[in-house]
């Protein structure tokens, strides 16, 4: 096992990599910036270096410093956690140049990965179906018009270094063409320093469906079932649950049949995210792999018993993957809410501030991932995540049932977050029946807003609709989906 991991990140997930160290005897080195200096994950790691000053560039991003740090704290391992440097191949690099393991797959798969338009190429050349689109990148504003006549109208532009949703652009006409294309090269320009773009035909009203893979030095690779991650805003996702409802057996089994292959052409090592769409017809399209631990993997482990974090420290150490692909099982239902420091009524604009209470849900099959404590600050310089609340039950509407429970529960004070627009999604209808698409946000919010506008205090007792309920009480569990056959499990 590695001996002592430098935490390469803040907030909650350095927190979830410092307590698993900590329950698998690693020591842990905590990097924090100026602004974190009482940060939980500095307190609770054995040591802690201060690496620079509140700016992600001159601190969490200031690859120097971090293996600076790592070689003179004694390192042998560097988890990165997500965003960051997580992807970043250079870093990878840079950590395998001073003999430090990453945690994670190696630089030139990062690379690969990275480049969305590459992985795209990558993937149809391994069978897997992708999203028509344009062969590589758009050369310049022709070719966008060329590859949109051909696919048609919407598309999607998008940036090759993308992520976070910047660089990506609806194009619904001809005429928008030329405005969207130049705002997002512009775009991904300032956010990733590379303005090359690509296109994919905009899917309509899809479902966001993504496969969790854990891969290997040996070349195993096992997936461990999909995720819903559909409720999104601003195309970045609010509340995500395992399995997804209402998905066909057979589709699920083609899904992670295609996320281990993806894995597999790649050569993965560690543990990954395969992200599909899927529309109407049930036909699924990869748009992105990626190569790092993901907010949402807690669902995940809540249905498989698979602690992924721990599976990433084993993989890192050298060790094959201790179970296949047979051996993982999958039993009830999890939800996750991303619970943000942000103002709902205001297009979800970030509210940072000092938190001067918080108390956190607890009981029965109810998790909490979070680096907050009262006097806590959430600082602008960093994501809004404040932290995740995670449920776990028998059925769907038992996870529900939970959720609604820990969400009432908790306080926070001092800052504005998505907490009540998230228990008001766990009364909705589209919700309560599963079958809702990335739409739902277009669909659904404007009317959330308005119960949250003239509510005081929400409190909801009754379900609002009897039927909707009944209907999610009868959520079949992966345990009732029977796999194709028996040699070939994957449910
Ligand atoms: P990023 O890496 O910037 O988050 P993704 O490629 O993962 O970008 O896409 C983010 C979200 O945008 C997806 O979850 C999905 O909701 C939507 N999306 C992406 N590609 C398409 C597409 N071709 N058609 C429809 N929706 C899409």
């Amino acid at each position: 096992m590695l001996k002592r991991v430098l935490v390469a990140n803040r907030g909650e997930i350095a927190v979830r990599i410092i307590r698993e160290c900590i329950d698998r005897n690693i020591e842990t080195v905590a990097v924090y910036s100026t602004e974190d200096e009482n940060a939980l994950h500095v307190i609770l790691a054995d040591d802690s270096v201060c690496i620079g000053g509140p700016s992600p560039r001159d601190s969490y991003l200031n690859m120097d410093n971090l293996i600076e740090a790592a070689l003179g704290k004694g390192c042998d391992g560097i988890h990165p956690g997500f965003g960051f440097l997580s992807e970043n191949p250079e870093f990878a690099k840079l950590c395998k140049e001073n003999g430090i393991k990453f945690i994670g797959p190696a630089p030139e798969v990062i690379e690969a990965m990275g480049n969305k338009a590459a992985a795209r190429d990558m993937m149809i050349g391994a069978g897997v179906p992708v999203v028509p689109g344009s062969d590589g990148v758009l050369r310049d504003l022709e070719a966008a018009k060329v590859t949109a006549e051909k696919i048609g109208y919407p598309v999607l532009i998008k940036a090759s270094s993308g992520g976070g949703g910047r660089g990506m652009r609806r194009v619904d006409s001809k005429d928008a063409l030329e405005r969207a294309f130049e705002e997002a090269a512009m775009e991904a320009e300032t956010a990733f320093g590379d303005r090359t773009l690509y296109m994919e035909k905009l899917i309509l009203s899809p479902r966001h469906i993504e496969v969790q893979v854990l891969g290997d030095a040996y070349g195993n690779v096992v997936h461990l079932g999909e995720r819903n991650c559909s409720i999104q805003r601003k195309n970045q996702k609010m509340l995500e649950e395992a399995p997804a409802f209402g998905l066909d057996g057979e589709t699920r089994e083609a899904l992670c049949r295609a996320a281990v292959k993806a894995a597999k052409v790649s050569n993965y090592e560690g543990a990954g995210t395969v992200e599909f769409v899927l529309d109407g017809d049930n036909k699924f399209y990869f748009i992105e792999m990626n190569t790092r631990i993901q907010v949402e993997h807690p669902v995940t482990e809540m249905i498989t018993g698979v602690n992924i974090v721990g599976e990433q420290l084993k993989i890192a150490a050298g060790l094959p993957l201790s179970f296949t692909q047979e051996d993982v099982r999958f039993k009830g239902h999890a939800l996750e809410c991303r619970i943000c420091a942000e103002r709902p009524l205001e297009n979800f604009a970030p509210s940072p501030g000092k938190v001067d209470f918080v108390h956190f849900p607890g009981g029965n099959g109810v998790r909490v991932e979070s680096a907050l404590h009262s006097g806590s600050n959430v600082s602008p310089y960093y994501d809004s995540m404040a932290g995740k609340i995670i449920t776990y039950g028998d059925t769907r509407i038992e996870a529900v049932r939970k959720m609604r429970r820990a969400l009432g529960e908790m306080i926070i004070r001092g800052i504005e977050t998505t907490l009540s627009f998230q228990y008001m999604i766990l009364y909705n209808k589209a919700f309560l029946r599963g079958d809702y698409t990335t739409a739902f946000m277009e669909e659904n919010a404007k009317d959330i807003i308005d119960i949250l506008k003239t509510a005081d205090d929400i409190e909801i007792t009754e379900d609002i609709n009897a039927d909707d309920l009944k209907a999610a009480e009868h959520v079949k569990t992966s345990d009732d989906i029977k796999p194709a056959n028996d040699k070939e499990r994957i449910l």
